[in-house]
């Protein structure tokens, strides 16, 4: 069993790394942090340790590139194992010049049979929250970190995120969201390139390469916790604050 002495210090690491993240954020928000700077005992330079690498550095000039020359250089698409493995490759579908864009894990067993992104009982529930907020799956856009199925749903492997997460990043850029909304804990770990926990992440505006990005809880999680329905609808409300009236 866990002494109080080491879950205080694996509350208090996760606390300072949530700390790192907002601060950044805040930075690269354009936010003066000025709550760092009234005691000056954090140097206020760009030196925390979180990715800035400009996204435009890893994909092609926006105009070059179309959702389905993306999708038509992805092809049959072999270049991690999951590729032997699925049913269906699922892309992501919905509005190309959405200005919200939904990010889960990978697609399920559902997702591999349809080719589609988020049909399952979960996806059925993204509906819902979709709806909620006043408009339909063909208003926004909805795709996942990998883009087949890991067997029996285990978490992507970090090979296999590296194979596919150059497309995902070529999609963002090509739909260039005002909003991105990491579904879950690997969605938000993965975009963020954090391993501070969603329950810390959640509820707050983060910067992704100048997209402000708001993780909160997958669907399927909600379906196991019916009680965090609550707090996703308070993500998604402050999503619909920064969202234009034509999404
Ligand atoms: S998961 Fe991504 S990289 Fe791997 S085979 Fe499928 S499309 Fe290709």
């Amino acid at each position: 069993m866990e002494k109080p002495e080491e879950n205080m210090g694996t509350e208090l690491l996760a606390l300072v790394r949530s700390l790192k993240v907002q601060i950044q954020s805040d930075i690269d928000l354009g936010k003066s942090p000025s709550y760092l700077c009234m005691r000056g005992e954090i140097p206020m330079d760009n030196s925390i340790d979180v990715d800035h690498s400009p996204v435009e550095s890893k994909m092609l000039p926006r105009k070059s590139l179309s959702l389905e020359e993306v999708k038509k250089e992805l092809g049959d698409c072999q270049r991690c194992p999951l590729g032997k493995l699925r049913t269906n490759l699922v892309f992501g579908e919905g509005n190309p010049k959405s200005g919200l864009v939904f990010v889960g894990e990978a697609p399920g067993g559902d997702e591999d049979i349809q080719g589609r992104p988020f049909v399952g009982r979960a996806g059925q529930l993204l509906t819902k929250i979709i709806e909620a907020m006043g408009l339909t799956r063909k208003d926004v856009y909805i795709c996942n970190i990998l883009k087949c199925r890991p067997p029996g749903n285990r978490n992507p492997k970090p090979e296999e995120i590296n194979a596919c997460e150059p497309f995902l990043i070529k999609q963002l850029k090509v739909i260039n969201p005002q909003v991105i909304c990491a579904l879950g804990t690997f969605a938000a770990h993965t975009l963020l390139k954090t391993d501070v926990p969603i329950t810390l992440l959640r509820g707050k505006f983060h910067a992704y390469h100048g997209i402000q990005l708001m993780p909160t809880y997958h669907p399927a999680y909600l379906l196991r916790n019916p009680g965090a329905k609550k707090q996703v609808w308070e993500d998604v409300q402050k999503i619909m604050t920064v969202l234009s009236p034509q999404t």
